[in-house]
């Protein structure tokens, strides 16, 4: 791995750090590794397609990771598609942790995951420097868990996954679940108890209509009020406090203080306001917004400006011009989602294709 190549020259100072038109500082950047997935879960994919896009080498991902972080990106996040899918995501993840910040910190390094290969990966991932990972679960009851998957014994995989994630100390770990009225809303109190028991926090995210077929409609999405409802009759929960000004979860625990709640309402209470994330999709397109209608193909860019040849080592003009690309396209960043509004558009990207 060619990491040596990838340190930022002394030579070339930063160009600035990564702030939006709308006065918002980026410091998370989201990266997506692959657009395939092992699961067809009924509200992300129709089960009938696979990969869409291109993949890059890991050196590339690292090549662009590197081009951020080198503008002020603390945070990184691998994603997919399935992330855990990926040849050499264990390479990755170590040239990841090499990485220091702008202020000489390692990078906050996190995966989101089905957690369906979790047991046999979760200990070279944190041997490799990964600090948590997000595991998605839309159901505590088996049945319904594998309808929404479609994978037969997915359930226990997934157990089983987030269980070795714990045991690694690949924590805070989150659970992830998208709740879809008439899918899954009937599990929403069992995820309250499975939150206490496992002593996970468990998110609940708004269903956005990001899908590859056509379910969203207004009536689908279960909203934020109605979940800490429901909690709260059978469990009382009580408000925690913000951690900073960009958290995109409500946060909630209960009387003893075992296991968390987290409600993500984007489409009932969008947060775009506080938004400070960036995304990269596998085919090296920058995505300042999940909505976003145009992507800007950073990778497109390195190739040309490198004259196809993106193993030779990096030049610093080049480096230069690819960080400025990266800030004037950031400064062009959407003021906010329009989900459910009159004129919406849908991307031309599903959740699985931009990266979750
Ligand atoms: N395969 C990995 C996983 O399952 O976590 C990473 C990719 S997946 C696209 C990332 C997250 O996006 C998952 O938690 C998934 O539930 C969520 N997701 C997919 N489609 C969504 C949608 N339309 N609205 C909200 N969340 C969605």
């Amino acid at each position: 791995m060619a990491a040596a190549s990838l340190s930022p020259s002394p030579t070339v100072p930063p160009v600035r750090r990564l702030f939006d038109s709308h006065g918002r500082v980026i410091h998370d950047l989201r990266v997506s590794i692959t657009d395939r997935c092992n699961y067809k879960c009924v509200y992300c994919r129709s089960g009938e397609g696979d990969e869409l896009y291109p993949e890059l080498t890991i050196d590339e991902y690292l090549r662009l990771i590197q081009l951020f972080v080198g503008l002020g990106i603390t945070k990184v996040r691998l994603t997919g598609g399935e992330p855990l899918l990926r040849r050499g995501l264990i390479e990755l993840v170590q040239e990841l942790a090499r990485m220091r910040t702008l202020d000489g910190d390692p990078l906050d390094l996190a995966i989101t995951t089905n957690g369906h290969l979790l047991t046999s990966l979760a200990r070279p991932l944190k041997d490799a420097g990964l600090n948590r990972v997000t595991v998605s679960m839309d159901a505590v009851d088996r049945a319904v868990f594998e309808r929404v998957t479609r994978v037969p014994g997915s359930f226990e995989k997934v157990l089983a996954g987030v269980r070795a994630a714990r045991e690694e100390g690949l924590v805070p770990l989150k659970i992830n679940c998208v709740l879809l009225r008439g899918f899954n809303d009937d599990q929403i109190e069992g995820f309250a108890r499975f939150a206490r028991d496992e002593n996970v926090a468990v998110r609940f995210i708004e269903f956005m209509p990001l899908e590859e077929g056509r379910l969203w409609s207004p009536e689908i999405v279960v909203p934020l009020r109605e979940v800490v409802e429901r909690i709260s009759k059978v469990l009382p929960l009580s408000e925690l406090p913000q951690r900073d000004a960009g958290e995109t979860a409500r946060r909630y625990t209960f009387a003893d203080g075992v296991g968390e709640i987290g409600i993500i309402a984007p489409v009932s209470q969008a947060f775009c306001g506080a938004c400070s994330r960036v995304r990269l999709t596998s085919d090296g397109k920058i995505r300042t917004c999940l909505f976003s209608q145009v992507e800007h193909d950073l990778y497109g860019r390195m190739r040309s400006l490198l004259k196809g040849d993106v193993h030779e080592s990096n030049t610093d003009d080049a480096q230069k011009e690819l960080q400025e690309y990266i800030c004037r396209t950031i400064h062009g960043k959407e003021a906010r989602h329009h989900i459910g509004e009159p004129g919406f558009l849908k991307p031309s990207r599903s959740m699985v294709h931009i990266g979750g």
